[in-house]
């Protein structure tokens, strides 16, 4: 349904008059989302998911690379049919939703300005909808601030739904709620999906929360995918050390900590990444090699993995 293709996108950042920077927030990143799954993309923050959120509802214009959905560009099916069809939903609730109305009119807006239907059947709608994700018609007309942390959440799906989008971008959906509110709320999300026949993409830091949902897992560093494919391959045998120290860090699985893990340590900047492998300097297993030339993205076994050296990694595992 959806497919991107070498996205990439970079940013000119002025340092002084006379000199720039290219940040390659986004660096040439490929996907499909078949209907009804979900694309798992999880990393660290810096690591691009959130320019690929915001260039992936084309709020950013891409560099290079295309965007197709159900095999046509943006620009053959129009803006406004695209944005129909993909919708996002935020992590922070609060800050998305407008504190100034009520959550009836909050989730009735989009149909008001989108469709033709009257003001009882766009009401109408929006109850319905409300009582899907958990918000009784009872509760429908109270204000934001009025509700819980995990209600919120219910309405900014409820906003996100609204006018019927085939796919979804979840941006870290349950990461500012509680523990218990955020299986309650992950839950919500795969009884929608599987009612509704939906797409989503589930971007996190936490590989732990993106395993639960996805059939499918890309993990992004600085910019790039160092490591795609099914949920259960990636889980079982993760190849790229990366991946593996996300895995042995993540607060919601419960892992030994490995050697990776430890050596997770701090995101260099876009600004001035490393040379070759760009994850070299917090790698365990970097070789001098690894400081000069780039891995690509390559298949090994059922996933795609950048690391020139996975048959070791492999034994080390
Ligand atoms: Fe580590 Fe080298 Fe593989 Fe990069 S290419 S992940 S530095 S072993």
């Amino acid at each position: 349904m959806l497919k991107v293709q070498d996205l990439k996108k970079y940013y000119l950042v002025k340092k002084w008059p006379d000199e720039a920077k290219t940040i390659r927030a986004l660096d040439g990143v490929s996907f499909h989302l078949p209907v009804g799954k979900t694309l798992g993309v999880v990393g660290e923050s810096g690591c691009g998911k959130s320019t690929l959120a915001r260039t992936l509802l084309h709020l950013e214009t891409p560099t290079s690379g295309a965007i197709l959905w159900e095999n046509q560009s943006i620009a053959e099916i129009g803006e406004n049919n695209y944005r129909k069809n993909i919708q996002m939903i935020f992590q922070d609730p609060y800050n998305s939703l407008n504190p100034r109305k009520r959550a009836i009119d909050i989730v009735c807006a989009p149909l008001q300005v989108n469709t033709n239907l009257s003001k009882q059947e766009i009401v109408d709608r929006a109850l319905e909808l409300l009582l899907k994700v958990g918000i009784a018609p009872s509760e429908a007309y109270k204000y934001p601030h009025m509700y819980s942390g995990g209600q919120r959440q219910r309405l900014g799906i409820a906003r996100a739904l609204i006018l019927g989008p085939k796919a979804v971008i979840c941006d870290e959906p349950v990461s500012a709620l509680d523990v218990s509110i955020q299986a309650q709320v992950l839950n919500l999300l795969l009884d929608l999906q599987e009612t509704l026949g939906l797409s989503y993409i589930f971007i996190s830091h936490d590989l732990g929360v993106v395993s639960h949902v996805s059939d499918d897992i890309m993990v992004m560093y600085l910019g790039k995918a160092v490591e795609q494919g099914p949920k259960e391959e990636l889980m079982r045998a993760p190849m790229h050390p990366y991946t593996r120290a996300l895995w042995a860090s993540s607060p919601s699985m419960d892992r030994p900590k490995a050697k990776e893990a430890l050596a997770l340590g701090e995101l260099p900047s876009p600004m001035n990444p490393p040379s070759g492998c760009s994850y070299h300097k917090r790698c365990p297993y970097a070789e001098p090699m690894c400081r000069e030339k780039a891995p690509e993205l390559l298949p090994h076994g059922k996933t795609l993995v950048a690391c020139h050296f996975t048959d070791k990694l492999k034994q080390n595992f």
